[in-house]
C-alpha cells in the first residue's frame, strides 16, 4: 500500500508546483548603480588604465582602509590568494590552527603554500574557533593562528592575542564575512597582525572577484603588496618571491559602486532580518543564532539551527523540502574541512576529534538574503515553513524514498 498524499498541504515535495517561480538564493549580488559603473568603466576606458595600482584601486584601497578603521589596505584579485599572501608575508610555515567550520578556502590557503592546518573546535553558541582548545594543539612545529570571524561575528580576538603572544604565534584574521562588522566599538581590519577581507560577488559588499589584505603594520603591508606583484620593486628590480594577485581596475570600479550602496543594503539586511525574526519565532525548532546587540553586524547571512526533535523534521529534510520550492536554503559549512580533500585523507594521530563542529554542521540551515530578496518572499517563505513542518510526517515519508542530502547533492 503506498503512503496516502496529504493534498491540503500544496508542497512541491508532494509534487505540486513550486511556491516560488523565481529561485531565491543565498548570496545573490547586491548590485549597485548601473550608470554610475558605466561611467566609471568609461574612464577606465579613456585613460587606458587597466591594472597595475591604478587610481581605481587605490581609491577602492583607501576606502576600505578607512571603513575598517586601519592604515593600510593592499586590494587583491580574491580573498583567497590575499589569505595566500597574508600567510607568506606573516612567514607562516609548519602548522597553523585554524577552524574546520569556515569555508573550505580558508584551509587550501594555507595548505596550499604548504602549511598544515591544524583543525581546531567551536563554541558551540558563536560558531567560532573555540580559544579554550587552542592551547592543546599548539606544537613546536605552530606558527600562528588562523581565526575566521564566522557569519560576520567577531572571533574572540582578546583571548587569542593573548595566547598568540604567550606562546610567539602570528594571528591573522579570515574577515571574509566581516566587512563592515565590528566589536566593543572597533571595526573589523585591525585586529591580529592582519586581516583578509573578500569581495566576491555573493559577499555583502562585492568588486565581482576581489579581496583586500589590511594591517597597521606597515612593513607588513610593504611585503603583501609587493608579493602581489612578482616582487617588483622598480622596472627591471626583482627583490622578493612573488605571484600576482593583483586587483584590476574594472574590479575596483565595481567595488567603489558597491561602496556607494553600502548603507543602502545594510539597512535591507537589517531589515530582511527583522523579517526573518518574525517570521521563524513562532515555529518550533528553527532558531535564529544569537546576535550581540552591541555590535554592527552586516547580517549577509541568515543563519538558523534546526533542532529535528522540536521541529518534526531534520535539517537536511528541511533544505530538501525548501529547495524543491526553490528557496535555495544552504547547509553552510557542511560538512567542515576537515572531512574535505586533502584534509579527510590527512587525519592526525586518532583522527580529527571535533564534535561540536560536527554537531553544528548537521544543524545549521542558512536563508536567503541581501537586496534580490523582500520582505515579502521571506513572509511567503515563513508560511511555506509553516505548512512544511504542519505536514512533517508527510514531508518525511515523500522523502523518505530520496536520501535527502543525496538530493541537495545532485543541485
Ligand atoms: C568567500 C570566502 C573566502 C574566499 O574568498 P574569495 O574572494 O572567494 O577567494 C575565504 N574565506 C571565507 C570564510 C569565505 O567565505
Amino acid at each position: 500500500m503506498s503512503t496516502p498524499v496529504d493534498t491540503t498541504a500544496h508542497l512541491a515535495v508532494l509534487g505540486a508546483v513550486p511556491r516560488f517561480a523565481r529561485p531565491l538564493h543565498v548570496g545573490a549580488p547586491n548590485i549597485g548603480d548601473r550608470e554610475r559603473l558605466l561611467q566609471r568603466i568609461g574612464t577606465i576606458l579613456d585613460t587606458r588604465r587597466l591594472s597595475n595600482f591604478g587610481p581605481m584601486v587605490r581609491q577602492f584601497e583607501e576606502t576600505v582602509a578607512r571603513y575598517a578603521g586601519v592604515n593600510h589596505c593592499v586590494a587583491m584579485c580574491n580573498g583567497t590568494v590575499a589569505l595566500e599572501i597574508g600567510a607568506r608575508a606573516l612567514e607562516l610555515s609548519g602548522e597553523v590552527i585554524v577552524p574546520a567550520f569556515t569555508f573550505v578556502a580558508t584551509a587550501h590557503a594555507l595548505a596550499w603554500q604548504g602549511i598544515r592546518p591544524v583543525f581546531c573546535d567551536i563554541d558551540p553558541r558563536t560558531h567560532l574557533i573555540d580559544p579554550d582548545r587552542v592551547e592543546a594543539l599548539i606544537t613546536p612545529r605552530t606558527t600562528g593562528i588562523l581565526a575566521v570571524h564566522l557569519w560576520g561575528r567577531v572571533a574572540p580576538v582578546e583571548r587569542l592575542r593573548a595566547i598568540a603572544d604567550r606562546h610567539g604565534l602570528k594571528l591573522m584574521f579570515d574577515a571574509a564575512h566581516a566587512f563592515g562588522c565590528s566589536h566593543k566599538e572597533r571595526p573589523v581590519g585591525g585586529f591580529g597582525d592582519l586581516e583578509v577581507f573578500s569581495f566576491h560577488a555573493t559577499k555583502f559588499m562585492n568588486s565581482a572577484e576581489g579581496g583586500a589584505i589590511v594591517t597597521n603594520d606597515p612593513e607588513l603591508a610593504r611585503r603583501a603588496r609587493l608579493m602581489s606583484n612578482f616582487g617588483f620593486t622598480g622596472l627591471d628590480r626583482v627583490e622578493a618571491l612573488g605571484v600576482n594577485g593583483k586587483m584590476s581596475e574594472l574590479a575596483a570600479a565595481v567595488g567603489l559602486n558597491s561602496f556607494e550602496s553600502m548603507d543602502a543594503w545594510l539597512e535591507v539586511n537589517r531589515r530582511n532580518m527583522d523579517a526573518w525574526r518574525r517570521v521563524l519565532a513562532p515555529l518550533p525548532g528553527i532558531d535564529l543564532i544569537p546576535w550581540n546587540d552591541g555590535d554592527m553586524h552586516n547580517h549577509q547571512y541568515v543563519v538558523c539551527e534546526v533542532d529535528a526533535s522540536r521541529a518534526g523534521l531534520g535539517r537536511d529534510e528541511l533544505v530538501a523540502a525548501l529547495r524543491a520550492e526553490n528557496v535555495l536554503a544552504r547547509r553552510y559549512f557542511y560538512p567542515g574541512c576537515h572531512r574535505m580533500e586533502p584534509y579527510r585523507s590527512h587525519p592526525p594521530q586518532g583522527g580529527w576529534r571535533l564534535p561540536v563542529t560536527e554537531s553544528v554542521a548537521a544543524r545549521v540551515m542558512v536563508l536567503p538574503t541581501g537586496t534580490a530578496v523582500t520582505e515579502r518572499d521571506i513572509a511567503e517563505v515563513g508560511a511555506l515553513l509553516e505548512d512544511i513542518l504542519d505536514h512533517a510526517d508527510t514531508v518525511r515519508a515523500a522523502l523518505a524514498g530520496r536520501d535527502p542530502g543525496q538530493a541537495l547533492e545532485a543541485q
